[in-house]
């Protein structure tokens, strides 16, 4: 077919005014019936509303957002943004890919090999998986090493819970494991774990407290001393850190490279917190661990899609770089941000905006780093009759979506987790929501 040929069929193809308008107002009426009669008050379901839900209906429900809370990690907004490569990597595999098989011989090939060497090659281990998320990467490792009622020794000073409700005695037990708790919740030493080893260890299981910090009389048992004991260690360091950071934010994040060189069996960590790449759980260590993940039944319900591992494949291939990596993955890139650069991005969005420049804290977020706060410019606006949480509101239900904080009587624009090319998009959202909520400016 011409193209010309193409566009005449396409107009063809269009609906009617009426059988559009018709199925939009069925929808909208219906919902708002469904409501009344559910006893909601007629008086928030002017004319005016039903149009603007009609309209809404067009609306995907996933939206882009402009995170301009200054939480870096934001659970709720996706966690990391994707660096570029990453974006088009996921693009190259939206269609048919190479996903399991291998072009060599033509013969079945295994997902997981897309990512294993990277993984290898950038955390020192002899062999490396990939699954769906951080939570999976730990479920699996457990059932591997101690599943079928093997018993896994965890320090009370480690029994955590990660977020929406993933605690680990829970995991431990779907995990067919037996839990056996050591220590105190504030310390726990080697002997503690050593007395509790028998004939039934499958593993001792360490778990890096993400999201909080215990102060004053603690101790812990460092993965190097665990890794002396003899029964496999399960590290999860949770965040993702590859390398050691000596002296920058990063510094009281554990690293994947530092746990395989102790001699952990298994580590896990999260793909989308501080490595920056897309939903995943990553599994490295030594190459019959790693066999007893891959080959144990929930590895197939837990196992990564295609575009989650080509996204994760172009962030490992940055990581390569630590200048690159920090440059071109948008969670390195806002963690070590020059603060001239925000500084300059504040005076650009205060000028753009009417706001005015505050100083505050931004926090990393995502469960890690609790301690950390990265100070820095905010920008302050007035929020007038509207009043702070009426302005965020219309921010929020704007087009494009902008997520702000709100402070005290102010609605705060952070530009930490803003691009450059965010402003002029922020400003006029903005505008629009001043003007949908009547707040001036
Ligand atoms: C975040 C976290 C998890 C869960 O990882 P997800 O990628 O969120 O599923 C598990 N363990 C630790 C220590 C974590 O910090």
């Amino acid at each position: 077919m011409s193209t010309e040929e193409q566009r005449r069929s396409a107009l063809r193809a269009l609906p009617s005014v009426d059988r559009l308008a018709t199925e939009l107002a069925r929808a909208t009426l219906a919902e708002r019936r469904a409501e009344l009669l559910a006893g909601a008050l007629a008086d928030d379901g002017d004319e005016a509303d039903l149009v603007a839900r009609a309209l809404d209906l067009l609306r995907p429900s996933l939206r882009p957002v402009i995170n301009a809370t200054g939480v870096i990690v934001h659970t709720n907004l996706g966690r990391a943004p994707l660096a570029p490569a990453a974006r088009a990597a996921v693009a190259r595999a939206v269609g048919y890919c190479n996903l399991e098989l291998d072009l060599e011989t033509g013969e079945r090939g295994s997902r997981h090999a897309h990512v294993e060497r990277t993984l290898c090659e950038l955390t020192g281990a002899e062999a490396a998986i990939a699954v769906n998320n951080g939570a999976g990467a730990l479920l699996l490792a457990a059932a591997a090493l101690a599943g079928g009622g093997g018993e896994l020794i965890v320090s009370r000073g480690q029994l955590i819970e990660i977020g929406g409700g993933f605690r680990i005695p829970e995991v431990v037990a779907q995990a067919g494991a037996r839990l056996v708790e050591v220590g105190t919740t504030n310390r726990t030493r080697l002997e503690d774990y050593s007395r509790a080893i028998g004939a039934d260890t499958g593993a001792l299981l360490r778990v890096h407290t993400s999201n909080f910090r215990a102060l004053g009389f603690v101790e812990q048992v460092e993965v190097e001393q665990l890794c002396t004991l003899g029964p496999p260690v399960i590290d999860d360091i949770g965040s993702g850190v590859l390398v050691q950071d000596e002296d920058g934010p990063l510094v009281d994040e554990p690293s994947a490279r530092r746990s395989v060189a102790a001699g952990a069996a298994l580590v896990c960590f999260s793909g989308d917190k501080l490595l920056g790449g897309p939903q995943a759980g990553l599994l490295v260590g030594s190459a019959t661990a790693v066999a007893a993940a891959r080959s144990h039944p929930l590895a197939r319900a837990l196992r990564i899609d295609k575009l989650s591992l080509a996204a994760l494949d172009a962030t490992l291939a940055l990581h390569r770089d630590p200048e690159l990596a920090r440059s071109q993955i948008p969670v390195l890139a806002m963690l070590f941000a020059d603060a001239g650069a925000v500084d300059a991005r504040a005076q650009l969005l205060a000028q753009r905006t009417g706001g005015r420049i505050v100083q505050t804290e931004s926090r990393v977020g995502g469960g890690a780093l609790p301690l950390l706060e990265l100070s820095g410019p905010a920008v302050a606006l007035d929020a007038g009759s509207a009043g702070p949480a009426g302005l965020a509101r219309a921010l929020r239900l704007g087009d494009p979506a902008v997520l702000a904080r709100v402070h005290r009587d102010s609605v705060l624009l952070d530009p930490r987790t803003l691009s450059d090319e965010d402003v002029d998009r922020l400003a006029g959202a903005v505008r629009a929501a001043r003007a949908a909520c009547g707040a001036g400016g």
